[in-house]
């Protein structure tokens, strides 16, 4: 692959060129739904980064907000370089292992991305 394609979400394309047939820019891979931002917790040699999201959620019971952390595997192409601390935003795509139905698409959150979380 030659030249990198739009993916349909207004993020950054990468500069870097890759021929993972799983990356948005340069392979095959679809994506649609949700796009998605947090901190990266982990980054692996088989192309897997993984996304710490938190929120709050209120208690109505004390009247208070409760923290919660989820972890969201995604798989990470090799034209992206991402570094433990990093705010990566993950697009949504079909299924790529057991636990693996993200992809990294951008490496620090964009506008786009927390605009279009807060409408989900
Ligand atoms: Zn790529």
């Amino acid at each position: 692959m030659s030249e990198a394609k739009d993916i349909g979400f207004q993020v950054k394309t990468p500069t870097k060129l890759c021929d993972d047939p799983n990356c948005p820019f340069h392979g095959s891979l679809k994506v649609r739904g949700k796009l998605l931002s947090g901190k990266v917790v982990s980054v692996s040699s088989n192309k897997l980064a993984v996304v710490l999201r938190e929120s709050y959620k209120h208690d109505t019971k004390y009247m208070r907000y409760l923290k919660r952390r989820a972890k969201l595997h995604a798989h990470l192409p090799p034209c992206l370089e991402l570094k433990v601390g990093d705010i990566a935003t993950v697009a949504e795509c079909r299924p790529i292992a057991k636990t693996v139905s993200f992809v990294v698409v951008d490496k620090s959150a964009g506008s786009a991305a927390t605009m279009l979380e807060t409408a989900v």
